[in-house]
């Protein structure tokens, strides 16, 4: 298709503008965003979009939703263009450059978000003229989240306020990086940091006080134990890689030294479960060992002994539909049948549960996000514009 190649030959520099510009906010999740929302609503207000925004709490932090509207504004179903505008921390001195520069070097960005998922996030803004121009049998809507790395925390806000405008969908295209595949089934997510309170004393004298790393490791043994236990839950067979839901102790913290004993110590983990039941399993037998074993020896010694579970998200699972609409448009637009599946959360599970047909398929390798020196390649840029330049041609015929 010679004309569809100008075309993605047209946007492709203002794509990579665009992302350029993305990678300048540092949207870490958990920190404001606000900048890059007012850059985007900015860039898609040039074209003529009616726009609304949520807040989290403190107002730091915006989930923007904006729609150019199908035939006589009519209200036939839209499909939604939808990724979450926060990334991953970056530690400077490992990068092989300033992670918020985007650096292009052989035919490849580099930069933190630049395939999890500004590279999804600047195709669409590049293509929202195209979209624009003609009129659409059908609106398109962009979806661009808060704090999506941290549990999905901006996602409900909008699919709760979706619901109150009474706005039908006919489906949703999620871009997280799977290398422009169709996703339709993904494990659920659920983060968790543990704090155990002890308290401080000389280590000559361990009975002088109550070591929290020692009652965060006998914690960290149940949970291998539990690990344990999930393999064999699943004896069915998922169509999931692994097949069993897994859990996995990501960081530990605690301590000032040998000598002393330790008074905090903190676990970050998390389980990513291939239904709820493995998760609930999970939750129900860690919170009982805690609160029945561990909580009162650590309390004999010191009344303000404590353990704290924190939730920092659960993220539902997104489940394979029947006939999924979503994977259907996305597979037609891509040329590619293949559906499959994968191990990490998204907010797919959200939006499915809120009744839109849902699929998941972006611009880059899943094994570049959250990396040191981060990349997303012009060639998985293009073939995203390609889909998106496809869904404009098709949605205006
Ligand atoms: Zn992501």
């Amino acid at each position: 298709m010679p004309i569809q190649k100008n075309i993605i030959d047209q946007v492709f520099p203002e794509t990579l503008k665009i992302l350029t510009n993305l990678i300048k906010f540092q949207t870490v999740s958990g920190t404001s965003n606000l900048e890059l929302i007012k850059y985007c609503e900015k860039k898609l207000d040039e074209v003529g979009v009616t726009s609304f925004k949520t807040f989290n709490k403190s107002g730091s932090q915006a989930n923007l939703f904006s729609t150019i509207n199908g035939k006589d504004n009519s209200n036939s179903k839209g499909i939604i263009l939808s990724g979450h505008t926060d990334v991953v921390p970056a530690v400077h001195d490992e990068w092989t450059s300033d992670p918020y520069i985007a650096r292009e070097k052989d035919n490849k960005v580099y930069g933190r978000g630049t395939c999890d998922m500004k590279g999804f996030i600047a195709c669409t803004l590049a293509v929202a003229p195209l979209f624009a121009s003609k009129k659409l049998k059908a609106p398109i809507h962009f979806s661009y989240t808060f704090d999506e790395e941290t549990g999905c925390l901006g996602a409900p806000l909008v699919l709760a306020d979706l619901k109150k405008r009474n706005i039908n969908f006919s489906a949703c295209i999620i871009g997280e990086p799977t290398s422009m595949k169709a996703i339709t089934a993904h494990k659920g997510y659920n983060e968790y940091i543990t704090h155990f309170t002890g308290l401080s004393g000389h280590a000559s004298n361990p009975e002088s006080g109550v070591s929290a790393i020692e009652y965060a490791i006998r914690y960290s043994n149940k949970l291998m134990e539990l690990r344990d236990e999930l393999k064999k839950r699943n004896s069915t067979k998922t169509s999931f890689s692994p097949s069993y839901s897994t859990l996995q102790i990501g960081k530990i913290s605690g301590g000032i030294g040998a000598n002393v004993i330790a008074d905090q110590c903190s676990l970050e983990w998390e389980v990513r479960p291939v239904n709820k039941d493995d998760g609930d399993f999970i939750s129900k037998n860690i919170d009982d060992f805690a609160k029945n074993i561990l909580l009162p020896e650590m309390k004999k010694n010191n009344s303000k002994g404590n353990i704290k579970k924190e939730i920092i998200g659960e993220v539902v699972g997104f489940n394979k539909e029947e006939t999924s609409e979503a994977a259907n448009l996305v597979c037609n637009l891509t040329g590619d049948n293949a559906k499959d599946t994968m191990s990490f959360g998204t907010e797919a599970g959200l939006f499915q549960n809120s009744g839109i047909s849902t699929v998941i398929c972006g611009p880059g390798s899943i094994k570049q996000a959250h990396t040191v020196d981060e990349y997303i390649s012009f060639d998985q840029l293009k073939k995203c514009l390609k889909m998106l330049i496809s869904l404009q041609e098709k949605m205006a015929n």
